[in-house]
C-alpha cells in the first residue's frame, strides 16, 4: 500500500497549490541524496517527488482525490484495455450496449490523466511533444556564481510545408465523416460492449489528405537545430536538472509542447573541493610555518584575503573562512569556505638547514604523543 500523498507533504487534505509548492521544498531540500544525512534520504526523496508530481498537478491530484494512489500505479488500478478493472467499481455502468456508455472515455480520461496514454484530447490526437534532455559541463567558478550558457539542441518542431498537418489538401475524412472517433460494437462475456475509438484513418483529426507532405514526411514535425540561451542559476551542483517548461519539441496536433531538461556536471577544479555549499582547499604549509604560526595569503572564490595560521597547528586542523562558500540562488544561507592545514615535511634541506634540523632534535623537542607508546615498549 502506498503512503498517503498528503500525508508524505505533511499538508491538509485542503492545502493549497502553494502550501504544496512550500512543504515539497522544504521536504526536497531535506532529504535531497547529495546533502542529507537522513538515513533512506534517496526513498523518502523519490517519494516526495511522486507524490508532489501528483498534487501539483491539478488534473492528477483531481484523479487520486477521487481514486487514490492505485490511479498512478499502472500495473494495478490503471486496468487499461487488455489488463484487468483493477481498483475500478464498474457496478454502475450497464454493458447492455447502452448508448450513454462510452467505455473509451474512461479508459482515455483515465489514463490521459497521468500521461502515459496517446494523451491531451483524444478528439484531435493532441499528443505532448517529446522531452529533451541536455547535459551542460560548467567550470566550478560558473557553477558558483551562475552564468549565461548557449547550447545547440534538436528539436521537433512543426513541419513549415504542411503547417504541422502531415499531408496537404486536406478532405473531411471519409470512414468517421468528419468526427475523428468511430463506434464499434465488441461481443464479450459481459453482452455487447459498445465503444467508440479514434478514427483509424484520420486518426482523429476528421480530415484526411490528398498527398501526404513530402518534407516531413507525414511525421508533421521536422527536426531542426535551435540554439537556446539560459540563465544558470548560482550554486548549481553536480547532478542537478533544471527544467525549461514548454521549450521542447513541438506539440503534435494542438499538443502542449514537450520540456527542456539540463543536466549539469560541474567539472573537477585544480584546487577547490565543494561539500553542499561549502569550498574545502587544502593549504601546504612548511614546518617552521605551522610550529610558529604565520600569515598565509588565501585564494577564496571572492579574492584573496590574508589567513591567521596559529601557531602549533597541526595537519588536518581546519580553519574555516565564514560565508566564503557558495551562496546559491535565492537561498539566504551562504556557504563557508575551510581551509585544511597540510604540513609539509621537507624532502630536500640545504647544508645550513640540516645544521639547524640537527640542533632542534638534539633539543628537547615536545614528544608527549610519543610517550604514550612508551608504556608499551
Ligand atoms: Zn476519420
Ligand atoms: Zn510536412
Amino acid at each position: 500500500m502506498k503512503k498517503d500523498f498528503y500525508e508524505l507533504l505533511g499538508v491538509d487534505k485542503n492545502a493549497s497549490d502553494d502550501e504544496i509548492k512550500k512543504a515539497y521544498r522544504k521536504l526536497a531540500k531535506k532529504y535531497h541524496p547529495d546533502i542529507s544525512k537522513e538515513p533512506d534520504a534517496a526513498e523518502k526523496f523519490k517519494e516526495i517527488g511522486e507524490a508532489y508530481e501528483v498534487l501539483s498537478d491539478p488534473q492528477k491530484r483531481k484523479m487520486y482525490d477521487t481514486y487514490g494512489s492505485a490511479a498512478f500505479d499502472g500495473a494495478q488500478g490503471a486496468g487499461g484495455p487488455g489488463g484487468g478493472f483493477g481498483g475500478f467499481d464498474f457496478g454502475g455502468f450497464n454493458f447492455g450496449g447502452a448508448e450513454d456508455i462510452d467505455i473509451s472515455d474512461i479508459f482515455s480520461d483515465f489514463l490521459g490523466g497521468f500521461g502515459f496514454s496517446s494523451g491531451g484530447s483524444r478528439r484531435s490526437g493532441a499528443r505532448k511533444g517529446e522531452d529533451i534532455l541536455v547535459r551542460v559541463d560548467l567550470d566550478f567558478l560558473e557553477s558558483a556564481f551562475g552564468c549565461d550558457k548557449e547550447m545547440d539542441i534538436n528539436l521537433s518542431e512543426p513541419c513549415d510545408t504542411c503547417h504541422g498537418n502531415g499531408g496537404l489538401n486536406p478532405k473531411t475524412c471519409k470512414t468517421c465523416n468528419g468526427q475523428g472517433r468511430v463506434v464499434s460494437q465488441t461481443r464479450t462475456i459481459l453482452g455487447v460492449m459498445q465503444s467508440q475509438t479514434t478514427c483509424p484513418d484520420c486518426g482523429g483529426s476528421g480530415k484526411t489528405f490528398e498527398k501526404t507532405c513530402p518534407d516531413c514526411n507525414g511525421k508533421k514535425t521536422v527536426k531542426k537545430e535551435k540554439t537556446i540561451s539560459i540563465k544558470v542559476p548560482a550554486g548549481i551542483n553536480s547532478g542537478e536538472r533544471l527544467r525549461i517548461s514548454g521549450k521542447g519539441s513541438a506539440g503534435i496536433g494542438g499538443g502542449p509542447n514537450g520540456d527542456i531538461y539540463i543536466e549539469f556536471t560541474v567539472k573537477p577544479h585544480p584546487i577547490y573541493k565543494r561539500e553542499k555549499n561549502n569550498i574545502y582547499l587544502d593549504l601546504p604549509l612548511n614546518i617552521a610555518e605551522a610550529t610558529l604560526g604565520c600569515k598565509k595569503e588565501i585564494p577564496t572564490i571572492y579574492g584573496n584575503v590574508v589567513l591567521d595560521i596559529p601557531a602549533g597547528s597541526q595537519s588536518g586542523e581546519k580553519l574555516k573562512l565564514k560565508g566564503k562558500g557558495i551562496k546559491p540562488n535565492g537561498s539566504f544561507l551562504k556557504g563557508d569556505m575551510y581551509v585544511t592545514i597540510k604540513v609539509i615535511t621537507p624532502k630536500k634541506l640545504d647544508r645550513k638547514q640540516k645544521k639547524l634540523m640537527k640542533e632542534l632534535l638534539e633539543s628537547d623537542l615536545e614528544t608527549a604523543e610519543y610517550k604514550k607508546l612508551e608504556k608499551y615498549l
